[in-house]
């Protein structure tokens, strides 16, 4: 990890502090790229490695350094957490629709159902296909949405216009904050929200 002082956000900053020792936990670190835009959220070991090979830096906001209260323990140093670190050369970032996945979808939807509006969670959300399935359509973002058990059961394999039902919204790509909690520890950390527009 680099040392010293960095100059970032106007003001100098120390480097992240090492408050205790600890097993790793698997948090996410979102990856800004050197122009500030989000470019990805990565491991705490990829991370760290790229802070090590000083490709690098974790930014502060407000006062403090970006991180997390866990530690990573090397056999012989332990490292904060980054939570939000700033490559120093900027890379362009190649544009390819996502991979289809489910909790992704869930995160995108709100964890609501996209035709009632009820507050789902892993129990009760499912995935409905706008267009059915039965009819040709297929599993990928513009025809998926979350919807509770009962409006699937009611929708069932109908086109939307012949159940009569609607959608909150059309669905859509989702946006990279809406990968955040794709790891078994999916905490939200609170300094990446200034880097997002969250919608509701
Ligand atoms: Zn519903």
């Amino acid at each position: 990890m680099r040392s010293g002082s960095k100059f970032v956000f106007g003001r100098i900053v120390t480097s992240i502090p090492l408050t205790r020792t600890g097993v790793e936990m698997k948090r996410n670190v979102l990856l800004l790229n050197a122009d500030w835009t989000p470019l990805n959220f990565v491991s705490s070991i990829r991370a760290l490695n790229l802070l090590f090979k000083g490709r690098a830096e974790v930014i502060t906001v407000g006062e403090h350094p970006s991180a997390w209260d866990e530690v990573y323990s090397s056999p012989s140093r332990a490292y904060r957490i980054p939570a939000t670190v700033r490559l120093l050369d900027r890379v362009t970032r190649m544009y390819s629709t996502p991979r289809f996945r489910k909790r992704v979808l869930f995160n995108r939807d709100n964890w609501q159902c996209q035709y009632c509006g009820i507050n789902l969670d892993y129990k009760t959300i499912t995935i409905d296909h706008v267009h059915p399935r039965s009819k040709g359509g297929g599993t990928d973002w513009k025809n998926c949405v979350s919807a509770c058990k009962r409006c699937n059961l009611k929708k069932g394999s109908r086109l939307l216009s012949e159940s009569g039902m609607h959608l909150k919204k059309a669905p859509s790509i989702p946006l990279m904050n809406h990968f955040w909690d794709v790891s078994p520890a999916g905490i939200w950390h609170p300094d990446w929200s200034s880097f997002f527009t969250i919608d509701s």
